[in-house]
């Protein structure tokens, strides 16, 4: 029986091992090349070209979206670099104006004379993700109220930076975001170059978090919201529960957490902070900055209302189980589950507090995890008397102890 439990536990982890562990992939959502979009005149400006360009500053990915055109776009993916079909499609009828870029469009949709939720709707039943492009760009100028009452379904992006808006209201614009998400809606912000020519290349990016460069790996973490803007911002962590959220940073120096009405909740000058929600704040999110002028937002944690099923996806958390058997002797399981990677300790102590036994001492990927503790791991535990235990697991900024008794 003991045989069969230490085979059981080897399978499990085995098993962790089959699990890609996530990183961080780099893209632009919003790129046009020529002959397209019909506003690029430059006609070495094709779309190889402009894989390449992006390739060689370090991009992972690229979704093409020209002017009310699609193409085939997708066999320019290599091993290392993955681009996504799109189209920028807009309406323009019936004294409505917008833009939608569609991520993972299979085949054009034609935007004229549409309301802005059936242009969406068709975008979503190509199984394409519709992100709300500069919103409120002066020739475009779309409100917050519009969002709500004319586009109710299926739009879960805006863009909150965009590379070409030079007029009215500039680059970074939040204000449709923070709107939208104070009325409780879930809206995920979204940072793109827009890029029509190579000097428009890499102002701002996405980094998705996902275990792979795949197409629909990419896309699925993209409609989840699973994703992070910048403009040179790296963050290594972003960790969200259902009442806090914990975020480090690499180069960042100033963390500020954001609530309702695009009001600050708090700043914080350091690579790394955490929030925990009161419970008034409506959503929370939070923008990093540091001295050189590059920023990095976050997406919200939703607060009150509905969250739906996808922002259900986003909270993952830290968990350290129930040792079992309890009482045990000699032998006990001890689970944990880690919502992303960390440098993970799991040590058993005495009542006195002292580290008696270490089980785990490395860096872990996203999962769940147990490990066996027995007493005849080691001479040093071999001879230990009945009593109380405690295991202790230490993970980011996540900490835990737990009580067991060994009874012998
Ligand atoms: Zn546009
Ligand atoms: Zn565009």
């Amino acid at each position: 029986m003991k045989f069969l439990s230490n085979i059981l536990v080897l399978l499990i982890l085995i098993s962790n091992f089959s699990f890609a562990q996530k990183k961080y992939f780099k893209g632009n959502t919003h790129t046009h090349c020529y002959p397209y979009s019909g506003d690029i005149t430059d006609t070495s400006y094709t779309a190889s070209k402009v894989v390449s360009q992006y390739k060689a500053r370090g991009y992972d990915f690229l979704v093409f979206t020209d002017h009310g055109a699609w193409f085939n776009a997708a066999p320019l993916s290599t091993p290392d670099f993955t681009v996504i079909n799109g189209e920028e499609a807009g309406i323009s009828g019936g004294g409505l104006w917008g833009h939608f870029t569609a991520l993972d469009l299979k085949s054009r949709v034609s935007g004229a004379n549409l309301t802005h939720q059936q242009l969406i709707d068709l975008i979503y039943n190509q199984n394409a993700v519709p992100f709300l492009n500069h919103p409120r760009y002066d020739q475009i100028p779309i409100t917050a109220k519009q969002v709500i009452e004319n586009m109710q379904s299926r739009l879960m992006h805006v863009e909150i930076y965009n590379g070409v808006t030079i007029n009215q209201p500039g680059h970074t614009d939040i204000s449709v975001w923070d709107s939208v998400l104070s009325t409780g809606r879930l809206i995920y912000g979204v940072a793109a170059d827009d890029s029509h020519r190579e000097s428009h290349q890499a102002k701002a990016w996405i980094m998705v978090y996902s275990s792979s460069n795949n197409k629909d790996t990419l896309v699925k973490a993209i409609r989840n919201g699973d994703f992070y803007c910048s403009t040179g911002i790296i963050l290594d962590s972003i960790f969200y529960s259902s009442n806090r959220i914990y975020l480090k940073s690499q180069n960042g120096n100033s963390i500020k957490f954001i609530g309702k009405d695009g009001n600050t909740l708090s700043t914080v000058s350091s690579n790394e902070a955490s929030y925990t929600v009161i419970g008034t704040e409506k959503y929370v999110r939070a923008e990093i900055g540091n001295s050189s002028g590059q920023r990095g937002w976050i997406q919200p944690l939703m607060v009150t209302g509905s969250t739906g099923s996808i922002e259900e996806n986003r909270i993952n958390d830290f968990k350290l189980y129930q040792n079992y058997p309890n009482p045990f002797n000699p032998m006990t399981n001890i689970k944990f589950h880690i919502p992303k990677s960390y440098y993970v300790k799991l040590n058993i102590l005495d009542v006195l507090g002292r580290e008696i036994a270490t089980l785990v001492d490395e860096e872990k990927s996203n999962n769940t995890y147990n490990y066996q503790f027995s007493i005849h791991n080691s001479p040093a535990t071999n001879q230990l008397p009945s009593g109380i235990y405690f295991y202790r697991m230490i993970a980011g900024d996540f900490s835990e102890t737990k009580k067991m008794i060994l009874l012998r």
